[in-house]
């Protein structure tokens, strides 16, 4: 039956090496989450503790309302209705599809081994080919034997370490997209651990961003991309502008004029990023319907990236001379001259501004 997973305050040390500091994280039933950050921030310690692989050192950890791991309290892994699925999926060779699948209840009666292979065979898209071997199907194909194989003893929630990475570009969309649409058809509770920020976007329901050991975000994929709690969540979700800038009688002066910031504290500084893809570019003329001032801007150069153009302008620098530069991205091909004569703007809701922390 589909179940909660609950961690709660968990950390965790390799000898002196802190690899989680105090995690906290609910997925229900019906929910996929992602796990995203850096390589080395504990995305891997945390699946390996709920799986039970890993001994838990600090906190607890609870599948379906039923503790499973408390220090010095561990129920095997075994014992914890937990599914995983691991980059490196290797299926046996040796054995046919429905053999891979079934291997996890060869201790069973056979006729309920058949009838659940038959079932997960169904589920995955497979049937007619339980006595296939892994060599003869697609990479997408075997990716699915292997989900199958770890749903196969009916684990109350699902683990996925990295799934996609070993496919290729071109093959890894489509999978991904399949894998979890069955996923979401079972309803089970899931947990997806990627280091790539586009496929938790475009698959977690709600993304857990993680930096060393610590869960600096969890949210759904629209509030962080347009809410980033700090800079970081932000620029690793696309790429940035970044600047600073200082609080002036409830405004702020950037390269793209001034902002109303009327519930910042005068003289506070802050840090201001603005996506590449929210600048929007006008004729030098151009007025903005938007209602917020446009700057006159020079282009440096343009790179052409196939579906979008990325421009680079330098701007006059606010309250100096000088000037800044800024990137853009437009949609499709805009071929723009060096020394080209623009306007940029961006709406101010766009603007993102995470407040420094004062200096002791
Ligand atoms: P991620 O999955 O996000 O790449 P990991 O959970 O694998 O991160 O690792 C977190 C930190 O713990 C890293 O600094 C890593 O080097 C360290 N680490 C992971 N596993 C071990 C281990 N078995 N022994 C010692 N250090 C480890």
């Amino acid at each position: 039956m589909p179940s909660t997973i609950e961690v709660s305050g968990v950390s965790h040390r390799y000898g002196r090496l802190p690899a989680l500091r105090g995690v906290d994280l609910r997925v229900d039933p019906h929910e996929v989450v992602c796990m995203v950050g850096p390589s080395g921030c504990g995305k891997s310690t945390l699946l390996r503790l709920i799986s039970g692989l890993e001994t838990l050192q600090d906190g607890a950890i609870a599948i379906g309302g039923a503790v499973v791991a408390t220090p010095g309290r561990s129920l095997p892994p075994e014992r914890r209705s937990v599914g995983m699925m691991f980059q490196d999926f290797a299926l046996f060779p040796h054995l046919t599809v429905a053999g891979n699948i079934g291997f996890g209840l060869r201790h069973r009666p056979r006729a309920e081994r058949d009838r659940k292979v038959a079932e997960l065979l169904e589920l995955v898209a497979l049937k007619g080919y339980g006595d296939s071997y892994p060599h003869m199907l697609s990479g997408g194909q075997q990716q699915r034997v292997a989900l199958a194989r770890a749903m196969a003893r009916d684990p109350a929630v699902l683990l996925l370490d990295e799934p996609f990475s070993a496919l290729d570009e071109q093959l890894r969309r489509s999978v991904r997209e399949e894998v979890v649409q069955i996923i979401k058809a079972t309803g089970i509770a899931t947990v997806v651990v990627t280091h790539d920020p586009d496929e938790a976007l475009e698959i977690g329901q709600r993304v857990v961003v993680m930096s060393e050991g610590l869960v600096v975000q969890d949210d759904t994929p629209l509030a962080l991309y347009h809410n980033p709690a700090s800079s970081f969540v932000a620029q690793l979700f696309g790429e940035l502008n970044r600047f600073e800038a200082q609080v002036t009688d409830g405004r702020l002066d950037t390269p793209f004029g001034r902002f109303d910031v009327p519930a910042l504290p005068h003289g506070g500084a802050i840090e201001v990023a603005c996506r590449v893809e929210d600048v929007t570019l006008l004729p030098p003329d151009g007025i903005n319907g938007g209602g917020h001032a446009a700057i006159p801007a020079t282009v440096r150069r343009t790179s052409f990236m196939g579906n979008s153009t990325r421009v680079c302008l330098s701007l006059p620098a606010p309250g100096r001379d000088g000037s800044v530069e800024i990137h853009a991205r437009v949609p499709g091909y805009v071929p723009m001259p060096p020394g080209a004569a623009v306007a940029a703007t961006i709406a101010p809701d766009r603007l993102l501004l995470f407040p420094k922390a004062a200096r002791a």
